[in-house]
């Protein structure tokens, strides 16, 4: 176990010394904000204490199980950079196992047979709640002799298989992150385990699954607390050890309802075309749910998130996805981050924009210039792209806005193009010597400097802020800054000067 900070405590009921955790998607078709919460917490979990994370795709429900519903989830884990020790593992695939364990448990009497039309039992759930009661089924088959059910059965008679649940008493956990949770049994219904087409239910399957590969460790959505009690009766059923169960606060939308798309994408590849780097997103989503110890800066590389992560800091209440602060985390992972490793997720944002750099005269060294003078401006990969795109292609136009702000005055352009002249004639080109130019010449002019800096910047860049307009300069090089001062007024629309 690596560098652990004492506050972490460790309990492996499982007896083993690093935890098994396990990540459990059901094919969505896409990895969504909670389930990479979900992913990121498990995989954190596991890198701390040298464990294993198990990734499982829940597909029994056959229907909406396609290759590329499985290959969204997997998509989205390795933008994130979860990487995965053992799977997937798929449950269409083990469906034998699930129905063995059904077989056990009707064996063990703690399952029975049960043969309610589906349409009596809808007849009784709305009659319940018409009556505001709680529907649950009420166990009507519970009666049954098991000798009669095998033969009715037998008869081909279909019927799905339930769990006894005890009549009386309760079933509790202790929650890593709630503490006791308990339920009383009467509010507990006799839940199916195999469909009447055999197929097995969540609770079975995911329950088999997790003691057959020796789940330690469930760390998953509070919304699943309710579905808890019921495994906890199914795994005393299977004579298992239980788990511990780390339920973690749900992720809400800032009018504090549910993370839906009425909040913005849900889908984690979404942020990747928004221009969000996965390390930024992966620091953003640590922290939905879970906080270090007091006075630990909140930008944290891997590293860093690995060596503070640990269970006792997963809140109870529910965290809220704000956008502001992601875009926060974006702009310091951009800032921070090297050139070097800044350029292939920029080249992926040109190429999506359809913008090549100029290749003749945009050598890698150039471009990452060019990166190292823009990425602290940068909020999206996508500026780079975008509002940045005067810097990598001659192919630009200018913001409209900045136009109207510095270039509105007609009789600027001649004194842009003559100022042009005069860097054209200059033998030197250094930030120093294209300032003193363009200051001697407002001078001469009678012109305030400043006006004419960003009128220039507007010519230069197309954009109104940009980083020391000299700066620019020397970066365009000599050709690009005369050509594009001497043709400002038709960037700004206006006819050659
Ligand atoms: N397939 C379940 C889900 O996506 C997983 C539940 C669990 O982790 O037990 O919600």
């Amino acid at each position: 176990m690596a560098n652990i900070p004492a506050t972490h405590s460790y309990q492996n009921p499982l007896g083993t010394l690093a935890p098994r955790v396990r990540f459990a998607p059901s094919p969505t078709g896409y990895l969504h904000v909670g389930g990479a919460r979900t992913a990121l917490f498990n995989w954190l979990y596991a890198r701390h204490f040298g464990g294993k994370l198990v990734l499982r795709i829940e597909d029994t429900d056959a229907q909406r199980s396609t290759e590329e519903m499985v290959e969204g989830i997997l998509q989205g884990m390795r933008w994130l950079g979860l990487d995965w020790d053992e799977g997937p593992y798929f449950q269409s695939k083990r469906l034998e196992m699930y129905q063995d364990a059904a077989a056990r448990l009707l064996q063990t009497g703690h399952a029975y047979y049960c043969f309610c039309a589906k349409e009596e039992l809808e007849k009784r759930r709305a009659i319940a709640t018409a009556e505001g009661r709680a529907p649950k089924y009420e166990g009507t088959c519970r009666k049954i002799p098991q000798e009669e059910a095998a033969r009715r059965r037998a008869a081909g008679e279909t019927a799905v298989l339930r769990f006894a649940v005890p009549q009386s008493g309760s079933t509790g956990f202790d929650d890593a992150v709630f503490g006791r949770v308990e339920f009383s049994n009467s509010e507990l219904e006799d839940f199916v385990l195999l469909r009447s087409d055999g197929g097995p239910t969540y609770h079975l399957s995911v329950v088999t699954d997790d003691v057959d590969m020796k789940i330690s460790h469930v760390v998953r959505g509070a919304d699943h607390i309710s579905n808890t009690p019921k495994q906890v009766l199914l795994y005393q059923a299977m004579s298992a050890p239980l788990p511990v169960f780390a339920h973690v606060p749900l992720i809400l939308g800032p009018d504090k309802t549910r993370l839906s798309k009425r909040h913005g994408a849900t889908s984690v590849m979404a942020y990747r075309e928004e221009g969000i780097v996965p390390e930024g997103f992966r620091n953003f989503l640590a922290l939905l749910g879970w906080t270090p110890a007091e006075g630990t800066p909140e930008v944290m590389g891997d590293a860093e998130l690995i060596r503070l992560f640990g269970l006792e800091g997963i809140s109870r209440s529910n965290a809220v996805f704000d956008r502001a602060k992601l875009d926060w985390f974006n702009t310091e992972y951009i800032r921070n981050y090297p050139a070097e490793k800044l350029l292939p997720l920029i080249k992926e944002e040109w190429e999506k924009a359809g913008l090549k750099p100029q290749a003749a005269d945009h050598s890698d060294d150039w471009l990452l210039a060019a990166i190292n003078l823009l990425k602290t401006r940068a909020r999206s990969l996508k500026d780079f792209a975008h509002s940045f795109r005067a810097y990598f292609t001659d192919d630009f136009s200018a913001d409209p806005a900045a136009v109207a702000k510095f270039l509105k005055d007609e009789t600027l352009f001649p004194q842009l193009a003559e100022l042009a002249e005069l860097y054209a004639l200059s033998p030197e080109f250094t930030e120093a010597s294209a300032e003193k130019i363009l200051r001697d010449f407002a001078a001469g002019k009678n012109l305030k400097a400043g006006t004419l800096i960003n009128a220039s910047r507007v010519a230069l860049t197309g954009q109104g802020v940009a980083p020391s307009l000299f700066a620019v300069m020397v970066l365009l090089g000599k050709t690009r800054t005369v050509d594009r001062l001497k043709t400002a007024g038709s960037l700004a629309g206006r006819a050659p000067a």
